[in-house]
């Protein structure tokens, strides 16, 4: 749709172009380009252009797109269309492009509140029990399951560890994307960090379902080699040749 909404700024600028000029004098003719509706029997080419017309006719004032500083492009029409939406800080670990993309989905996920937790069928009162299912003393939700729980808590302990990064007692899943972003300096080692802190959130998820439908706990420690071994994985896949020898090398000591 943008990419055609440039084909309508062209024709709003009657652009001196062969086919611009043929259809202001075959089609439009004396209307303006934003009151002319397409005729049932023109080609599927022309209405699709004239119902990019009908979306972008809004922001245009004057034959001038938006606020008429800029021209038209594809990145602009795309904002325009887009419109305002709040912009999320966690979107730096979710969509980190070293995630594994099931950690990423699972994480997105959590990251909106959106997972299936008994808190909800609670609110609901279709449910009574809401005993997190990991520890049993918690509530079965995500501020508790990301990072409070006991079970959560012993496995971020222990992977944390790996990368050398303390955990504080009252860890959250916002409090700790931060800090395990702000731990090392540079890109690459972010990247890890946060495709690391993906694997915990997917993991964890995993074993509370793991322990709701097959009616027994996971040991952390299994968990923990899952997580590890899922991220090494990835990121030596991911690794280019151009990555930096301190990372390379770090990765060989996380990896061993
Ligand atoms: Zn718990």
């Amino acid at each position: 749709m943008v990419a055609v909404g440039k084909l309508v700024w062209q024709i709003a600028q009657k652009k001196d172009v062969i086919w611009i000029k043929w259809i202001h004098s075959v089609y439009i003719r004396e209307q303006t380009c934003w009151e002319y509706k397409a005729p049932p029997n023109a080609s599927w080419i022309w209405k699709g252009v004239c119902k990019a017309n009908e979306v972008f006719k809004a922001g245009y004032n004057n034959n001038i797109w938006s606020t008429g500083t800029k021209k038209y492009t594809a990145k602009e029409g795309y904002k325009w269309l887009k419109g305002q939406y709040e912009t999320v800080g966690w979107h730096h670990w979710v969509w980190n492009g070293l995630n594994v993309p099931k950690h990423a989905f699972i994480s997105w996920l959590v990251a909106l509140g959106k997972v299936k937790t008994r808190d909800r069928p609670k609110a609901a009162g279709v449910c009574n029990d809401v005993a997190c299912l990991l520890c049993n003393s918690g509530t079965d939700k995500c501020l508790h399951l990301f990072f409070r729980c006991h079970f959560s808590r012993i496995v971020c302990v222990n992977f944390m560890s790996w990368l050398q990064i303390k955990v504080e007692n009252d860890e959250c899943l916002c409090t700790a994307w931060e800090k395990w972003g702000r731990r090392y300096r540079s890109r690459k080692h972010q990247q890890i960090c946060y495709s690391a802190h993906a694997a915990t959130v997917y993991h964890i998820r995993r074993a509370r379902n793991h322990s709701l439908w097959e009616n027994a706990v996971l040991q952390p420690d299994r968990v923990v080699q899952c997580i590890k071994q899922e991220v090494v994985g990835r990121v030596k896949m991911q690794m280019k040749e151009s990555c930096p020898e301190v990372v390379r090398n770090w990765v060989t000591v996380i990896s061993s």
